[in-house]
């Protein structure tokens, strides 16, 4: 056996060459690389590897993390960097070894918005379809909502499940959805808390690291990502949103799984619910055919790239009426409650859910003159589930799962004077008297009916070329 000039690197297992310049196997030093970047140049996929395997095992500290982060912020990444950052994060820590799961797996994500249940809906549905959906979701962030606060309304939903556990699910149900294990990337865990606090979320190329550095974990073919943009999501123009979309498309596209990324808007709530249990409520509406159409507009458009991706159709119309299908003939929902007890739900909150909690108050806001609903701002509505306490003012509250907005009106719909627009559910009289402040001047009536964005935008697959900016 030759023996190698060389080391091992941490994420790769590859040796690193003795015979290259020294900066890039002998000596690299932190701040050389973070200076590199900060002077707007592309850094190799050794210093970036070797920079995130240091930070993994706590020789790079926090500060020169967030010194990269900052640069990284203000001069961007190439596709191939990006890609590399990605695949350097994911590796630190475990990854789902699906190889057991017959059936090709696939999963979504969404950059997160108001009212958002899709994946309450789309997980068993998909699952209904020979798809295995290994799904590891998250908590509410800001203004928009946790798919993982929203099951622990259910009494008994463990979202915390064993990686065995998990696996078993999918096997035998063919959709699991649980929390972030502290083994799954552990590295972005670290990086999300320190962006948080110096000042470097809203960058692309660590946005989209981030979230694929978790989701290309979970062992899938292909996945489909939701990029929303409007007020009430991360990204607030379309333009910010595509470029988010083509970077996470190229990234997936680049470690060789299939990829849609679909725009969507996000101006007004999806659906006419946003809280915890009223959205579990909405989702299984939704699955009993009788869900709002913009909600199942977004669920059965993503769901069909799913379906398409891994081959379970010719085309995406075609998929799209299989899905219509499932959820016509009670497939769907029964997936969902065959879900749900599988995680050790009492699933006779779904099947009669009269059964969950009633707030302590319920308030009605009424329209003061006939016309048109010109806006429900998405971004208020947001803040309201908030204060309601349906979301966390600190990492460390408790959400109440009863409280939120519900029969929140669409944009568009012919109101008259005293009809109602919105019923606020609360728990405290105080909280109620704050979110009515919000709600109020979000809810707007006008003469015209207004002509909002497309719902659903362009869709694109891994093929286009990354770009080089990185600001949101
Ligand atoms: N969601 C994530 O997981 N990471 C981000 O950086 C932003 C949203």
């Amino acid at each position: 056996m030759p023996v190698l000039n060389g080391s091992y690197t941490r994420s790769t297992g590859r040796r690193v060459d003795r015979n290259r310049p020294p900066f890039y196997a002998a000596c690299m030093v932190p701040q050389w690389v973070i200076e590199k970047k900060r002077n707007g140049d592309e850094l190799t996929d050794e210093e970036i590897r070797w920079f995130i395997d240091g930070y993994g095992a706590e020789e790079i500290p926090d500060y020169q993390m967030a010194a990269l982060a900052m640069a990284v912020f203000f001069q961007g990444m190439t596709g191939r960097e990006v890609t590399t950052l990605t695949d350097a994060m994911m590796r630190s820590g475990d990854l789902l070894d699906t190889s057991s799961v017959a059936v090709p797996k696939a999963d979504k994500h969404s950059t997160g918005g108001v009212g958002d249940k899709v994946s309450l809906v789309l997980a068993p549905l998909v699952a209904c379809c020979g798809i295995a959906v290994p799904m590891i979701s998250g908590r509410g962030l800001g203004i928009t909502g946790g798919t993982l606060d929203k099951l622990e309304s259910i009494p008994g939903y463990r979202t915390d499940l064993s990686t065995g556990e998990f696996l078993a699910v999918v096997r035998e149900c063919g959709c699991s959805i649980i929390g972030q294990t502290a083994r799954l990337a552990p590295v972005d865990k670290r990086l999300y808390a320190l962006r948080d606090v110096t000042g470097t979320v809203p960058s692309i190329p660590l946005i989209s690291a981030s979230i694929l550095s978790k989701k290309m974990a979970e062992g899938i073919d292909a996945l489909v990502l939701d990029v929303k943009w409007g007020n009430g999501a991360f990204m607030k123009t379309e333009e910010q949103a595509r470029e988010l979309a083509r970077t996470m498309a190229t990234i997936v596209a680049g470690m060789d799984k299939r990829v849609a990324a679909v725009l969507t808007a996000m101006v007004e709530p999806l659906g006419h619910a946003a809280g915890n249990a009223v959205e579990v409520m909405e989702s299984i509406e939704a699955l009993q055919g009788r869900g709002p159409a913009d909600l199942m507009e977004v669920t059965l458009t993503l769901a069909a790239h799913m379906l398409w991706l891994c081959d379970r159709a010719p085309s995406v119309p075609e998929a799209r009426s299989m899905l219509e299908e499932t959820i016509d003939s009670g497939a769907a929902f029964g997936k969902w409650i065959e879900m749900a007890a599988a995680h050790g739900a009492d699933t006779s909150f779904l099947e009669n859910p009269s059964r969950f909690p009633a707030p302590a108050m319920r308030h009605e806001l009424k329209a003061d003159r006939d016309g048109f609903v010109t806006a429900v701002d998405a971004e208020s509505v947001g803040r309201a589930c908030v204060v309601l306490g349906g979301g966390r003012r600190r990492v460390e509250d408790r959400v109440d799962h009863a409280v939120g907005i519900v029969d929140l009106a669409k944009v568009g719909c012919p109101v008259r004077r005293g009809d109602r627009l919105a019923t606020v559910l609360a728990n405290d009289a105080a909280r109620l008297e704050e979110a009515l402040a919000l709600l109020d001047p979000a809810l707007r009536i006008g003469d015209e009916k207004p002509d909002p964005p497309p719902l659903i935008g362009e869709v694109m697959t891994g093929n286009e070329p990354a770009t080089n900016r990185s600001e949101a």
